[in-house]
């Protein structure tokens, strides 16, 4: 009964500070306690009301009536501090998601040097099914809300915090992560409203203050959410899973191609090049045997030039279960090498997180047969 009506109520980190003031203005209260609640939400990191000290007691237990405060449990956190670390988190509802922490890694994504990197989820699980990926393997479960999405930052951001210091809460509220990458699990814009709302929240400056320019939108290609996404007054960067450079290869490893093939994709590509005047990235999975032959890197190559657009070569993620492979280095530099004849701009990603499961996905499938299995 108690549960029921806790998930009814709206969840403060799912609303913008408007929507937040609207609220207040219901129960109310003043307009400074908007201003002091968003301080403890996205400067303190708190983990609920009754942290919220400079607010009297009275008020954090009529807040606690009034909204939801969830925070995710920590599951499993892989790695090294100052590598590349994955972690495990439990929702609410028991579901899993992950998140990787990604170390200072000179322009990959965004301009100069990425210094924090968070990867972060937007689905549990992914409907979309391309064959070399373990977050579709089991399907899609659920959407995240936006305050699950805005969550992963700031649960990161206190374990990062407990790493510093043991034993004391934050010194500094300031942002630890300062770059996001949408390429969690899940499709980012198969959930494209709340992966909006959570956005506008973790780049807002009374929320994350994290630059729009800071943020990568991944997708496997969802055309019309190109473009609407193009529409959108945000500066977001696209990177979009090509993996294949014709539709015969695309067609074998990623099933959204036969909903949006190259042709479609690429005019999506063009209107989001042209609205926003910024380059996108395509990321290009090599994969042994697959899409690694130099007859795609010419009309990969092509596609870019076309766009504008950057290559990003990335040495394929064993995933338990399935037999894909990686290239031998040889073959991904080969590559690598055919595409800057053709004139593209293009790097190759000398993979860190082979090691501990990096591929969006892995962890939670282990942990989620594991369990299962009564391990
Ligand atoms: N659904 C979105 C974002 C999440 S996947 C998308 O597909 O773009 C993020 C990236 O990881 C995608 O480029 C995806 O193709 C890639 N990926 C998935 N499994 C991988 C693996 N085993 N090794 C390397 N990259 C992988
Ligand atoms: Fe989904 Fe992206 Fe994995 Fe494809 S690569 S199954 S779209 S998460």
């Amino acid at each position: 009964m108690e549960a029921t009506e806790a998930t009814a109520l709206p969840d403060v980190k799912s609303l913008s500070m408007d929507e937040l003031t609207a609220r207040f203005n219901e129960l109310e209260l003043p307009s400074y306690r908007v201003t002091q609640v968003l301080e403890w939400l996205y400067r303190r990191r708190a983990t609920g009301w009754a942290a919220m000290t400079n607010l009297p007691k009275t008020l954090r237990e009529s807040l606690a009536g009034h909204f939801n405060f969830f925070v995710p449990a920590l599951v499993a956190c892989q790695g090294e501090w100052g590598g590349t670390q994955k972690f495990l988190w439990r929702l609410a509802d028991g579901n899993l998601i992950e998140c990787v922490l990604l170390p200072a890694n000179p322009g990959i994504y965004g301009e100069g040097s990425d210094r924090h990197t968070l990867c972060v989820s937007t689905q549990v699980g992914c409907a979309y099914g391309c064959k070399f990926c373990a977050s579709g393997l089991e399907g899609w479960k659920r959407n995240l809300t936006a305050g699950e999405i805005v969550e992963q930052i700031l649960s990161i951001e206190r374990w990062v915090a407990s790493q510093l210091a043991p034993a004391s809460p934050p010194a500094k509220p300031d942002r630890y992560i300062d770059n996001l990458v949408i390429m969690g699990m899940g499709e980012p814009l198969a959930n494209f409203g709340a992966l909006m709302k959570a956005l506008s929240i973790l780049n807002a400056p009374w929320g994350g203050g994290i630059g729009a320019r800071k943020i990568t939108i991944s997708t496997s290609g969802l055309a019309p959410q190109i473009r609407q996404l193009a529409a959108e007054p945000a500066q977001f960067r696209l990177a979009v899973s090509l993996h294949g450079a014709t539709d015969e290869v695309r067609d074998r490893i990623m099933p959204v191609n036969r909903k949006y093939p190259l042709r479609e994709l690429e005019a999506a590509c063009q209107e989001y090049v042209r609205l926003k005047g910024k380059m996108i990235s395509l990321e290009y999975i090599l994969i042994a045997g697959v899409n690694d032959s130099l007859s795609q890197a010419k009309p990969l190559a092509e596609l870019a030039r076309r766009l504008h657009a950057k290559i990003n070569l990335i040495p394929y993620n064993r995933v338990d279960g399935l037999a894909w492979e990686r290239p031998a280095e040889s073959a991904q530099e080969a590559f690598l090498d055919s595409l800057l004849q053709n004139q593209a701009l293009a790097t190759l990603r000398r993979e860190k997180g082979h090691d501990i499961d990096a591929a969006c996905g892995q962890l939670r499938l282990k942990t989620e047969r594991a369990a299962r299995a009564g391990v």
